[in-house]
């Protein structure tokens, strides 16, 4: 490697990080040296701090230093609406998106027989409990276009069955901007599943 010492360590951890390759950790252990010594004592101080302090809220399983977390709290979140997702990172992205104003309850896994992988059923009947529990008018699951995420909605929806309310699912299909052309058949197959009919307008 040509360093030794904490910074070959450095290195090495640094290549653990997801989509993080060996040219990436080497960067990142470079810039860390030619900073500020105070830039480095932040960043271990606050790495310190979000493990101390981080915990996963009672109700919705989102990672917060707050219980209930601050989606769960909202006063101005639409509370007759539930997602059901894989997990924190997907709840995420849906926030950034600003797309979504409802709750949600995060599952913390996947079903995934291939990694050995599945979703601990307290998740499940502490969903089945929440849902229950709260007004909710719809219960969203979003988990993912994959295999995995196929197996992952059928588990969920076993688990809501007996809770009566109206469930839905996200709709996949072609992206926008994409081409029927280089469609893969997966993607394919579920734009021809979550198809909606066409409402022809009525002649003036
Ligand atoms: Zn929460």
């Amino acid at each position: 490697m040509g360093v030794s010492g904490p910074i070959e360590k450095l290195m090495k951890l640094f290549a653990k990080f997801p989509g993080v390759g060996d040219k990436t950790a080497r960067r990142f252990a470079l810039f860390l040296l030619q900073q500020p010594k105070c830039f480095t004592e932040d960043l271990t101080s606050t790495i310190s701090l979000m493990r101390d302090l981080t915990f996963s809220c009672s109700i919705c399983g989102n990672l917060t230093t707050e219980n209930p977390c601050p989606i769960c709290s909202d006063p101005f979140r639409d509370r007759k609406t539930l997602c059901v997702i894989e997990n924190v990172e997907d709840m995420l992205s849906l926030e950034q998106a600003c797309i979504f104003s409802g709750l949600y309850f995060i599952l913390g896994g996947k079903v995934s027989p291939l990694d050995g992988e599945d979703i601990d059923p307290e998740r499940f009947s502490r969903l089945r409990k929440y849902s229950e529990e709260g007004e909710f008018q719809e219960l969203i699951i979003a988990t993912n276009p994959s295999i995995e995420g196929d197996l992952t909605f059928y588990a969920v929806l076993d688990a809501l069955k007996p809770v009566g309310t109206r469930i839905t699912r996200l709709a996949f299909g072609l992206p926008l901007g994409g081409s029927i052309g280089y469609a893969d058949r997966v993607t394919l197959h579920a734009s021809l599943e979550s198809r909606v009919e066409v409402r022809i307008p009525e002649k003036k």
